[in-house]
C-alpha cells in the first residue's frame, strides 16, 4: 500500500512536468494525505491533517491545493457528500461514476463509458450541453453487506 502511494505520487510528479504544471510540496502534501486516508475526506478534515505538518496552513491552502489537483484529475469531487477523493487511476481523464457506502462511507470509483454515451445521447436528444455532470450511487458495499 505504501508503496502504491509512493508510485502514484511520483506518477503525478512526472505527468505535472510533463504539463509544465507546478506540483509544489503542499499540493503533493495533500494528494498524498488524500491517498493514504483512502475514502472520501471534506476540506476541513484534511486542513486539520495539513496541520500536524504545516501549522501555518489554512483553509485556502486547502482548496487551492485542491482546485489544482481537480484540474490535474488526481481528484474527484464527491457532490453529495461536500468531499473529495483520490482518484485511483489518473493515468487519464475518464469518465467518472461513484458508489458510496451509507455505512462504511466507502466510494468507489467506476468507468463506465455506457452510462456516459447514454448521457451523451439523451443531451442530444433534449438539445442540452453538458458541461459537467455528477453519478452518484447510494448504498451499501459488500463488505457492509457481509458484517
Ligand atoms: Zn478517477
Ligand atoms: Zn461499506
Amino acid at each position: 500500500m505504501q508503496a502504491n502511494i509512493q508510485s502514484l505520487l511520483e506518477q503525478a510528479q512526472q505527468m505535472c512536468e510533463t504539463r509544465g504544471a507546478r506540483f509544489t510540496i503542499t499540493r503533493k502534501k495533500v494528494l498524498e494525505l488524500m491517498l493514504k486516508h483512502g475514502g472520501a475526506i471534506s476540506a476541513y478534515d484534511l486542513l486539520d491533517k495539513l496541520k500536524e505538518t504545516d501549522t501555518a496552513a489554512k483553509p485556502p491552502t486547502v482548496y487551492r491545493a485542491l482546485d489544482f489537483l481537480l484540474e490535474q484529475h488526481f481528484i474527484h469531487r464527491v457532490e453529495s457528500q461536500n468531499a473529495f477523493i483520490a482518484c485511483n487511476d489518473f493515468s487519464d481523464t475518464h469518465q467518472l461514476q461513484l458508489f458510496i457506502c451509507e455505512k462504511c462511507q466507502e466510494v468507489q470509483e467506476i468507468h463506465s463509458p455506457q452510462i456516459q454515451q447514454s448521457l451523451n445521447d439523451q443531451a442530444r436528444l433534449n438539445d442540452f450541453q453538458i458541461k459537467t455532470q455528477t453519478v452518484e450511487a447510494r448504498g451499501l458495499c459488500h463488505h457492509c453487506r457481509v458484517d
